[in-house]
């Protein structure tokens, strides 16, 4: 029998678990508080549950703990780049970045990914399977634990397509905004999606409070499809639709992101394109100097360009930032730290 994955739960589901156990209710809010707030390596530790319902605990669940295997840490400014082991095997990669604001983390929803965009190293080789709720979960703990201080904001921004695992995503939200749980505020987790349209629309009814990023990169359905297969399937103009809808549903403004890639989107022409695409809309505009990945040939633009095409949308009217590049002299780019574990 396979062992049922506990921490996925919320309390109410957990506690229907125990009343079919025979179980009292208050056992739920309980074991959840160890799960969720204490995040305890073992059922030993439930110092208030008795020895025969641990036993009956350890026999039917699992409470997957995700193990530490190496942790870069960057000499410039302490982001430290985490890869985790899953309970079968597989490799993912979470980021702790230290800003004024506070404690961030990124975590990755799925192990590799089938989008295929052409400037990622998270998607070389295809998607592997789905994070459950508590793998993405735990990526957070454990890394809580490690540094001994708060999470306040969680970016889904890591590797694999988050909308692509969408129910277990909601989980994951649910779980993580959870008052009885680690409690972060919606309005501090943000979810990036390469475009895919029918799943955006799909969040924006949930009307959460999370932030939506979307990851443009292409001033028109011409060069986005150069970059990103998903095009083939969302053009455009049917993405930016999604993207107007998920903000009058949930009041909350989009964040496109544009990695900027040197002589293939970073010329004047594509920030006059680009202005005009997102006019009159609600929006932030992040951009990113490209990763160089290994195995693909694209450049980083150079600053001076990069500051040309900020300056030239805040003409615009567009609200623009540069993103600060954390951990530069650590594998930074998604997906690169799992690369060069596994090519060793
Ligand atoms: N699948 C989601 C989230 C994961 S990637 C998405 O597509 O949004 C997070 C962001 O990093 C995305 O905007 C992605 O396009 C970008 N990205 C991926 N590889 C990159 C690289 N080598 N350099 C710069 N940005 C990159």
């Amino acid at each position: 029998m396979d062992k049922k994955d506990m921490k996925s739960w919320n309390q109410k589901e957990l506690e229907a678990f125990l009343l079919e156990l025979g179980e009292k209710s208050f056992r739920a809010k309980q074991i959840y508080s160890w799960l969720h707030v204490k995040h305890i390596d073992s059922f030993e530790e439930m110092t208030n549950i008795s020895q025969k319902l641990k036993e009956k605990l350890v026999n039917t669940c699992k409470l997957t703990i995700l193990k530490k295997i190496e942790v870069q840490c960057s000499n410039i400014d302490g982001t430290r780049k985490y890869l985790f082991e899953l309970e079968d095997g597989n490799m993912i990669e979470s980021v702790w970045m230290h800003y004024k604001h506070g404690n961030s983390v990124c975590i990755s929803s799925q192990v590799g990914c089938r989008m295929g965009c052409r400037f990622c190293a998270s998607t070389l080789d295809g998607l592997l399977r789905n994070l459950t709720p508590a793998e993405m979960l735990d990526q957070i703990y454990q890394i809580q634990k490690d540094i001994g201080e708060r999470v306040s904001h969680v970016v889904v921004m890591g590797m694999g397509e988050p909308l692509d695992n969408y129910e277990n995503l909601l989980k994951f939200i649910q779980l993580l905004s959870d008052e009885k749980g680690l409690n972060i505020s919606q309005r501090n987790i943000t979810v990036s999606t390469c475009g895919i349209v029918p799943n955006m629309r799909q969040l924006a009814k949930e009307k959460l409070q999370i932030t939506l990023a979307l990851s443009l990169h292409a001033p028109s359905q011409k060069k986005r499809l150069l970059l990103m297969p998903v095009a083939n399937k969302y053009e455009i103009h049917q993405v930016i639709d999604a993207c107007n809808y998920y903000f009058v549903q949930t009041g909350r403004r989009i964040t496109f992101e544009y990695s900027l890639i040197g002589g293939v989107n970073d010329c004047e022409e594509d920030a006059r394109q680009l202005a005009k695409l997102l006019q009159g809309m609600n929006c932030h505009i992040n951009l990113i100097p490209i990763n160089p990945v290994k195995e693909r040939d694209f450049k980083q633009s150079q600053s001076q360009t990069i500051l040309d095409f900020k300056n030239k949308l805040e003409k615009y009217g567009i609200n623009v930032t540069i993103r600060r590049e954390m951990g530069r002299d650590i594998d930074g780019a998604c997906g690169q730290l799992r690369k060069r574990f596994s090519e060793r």
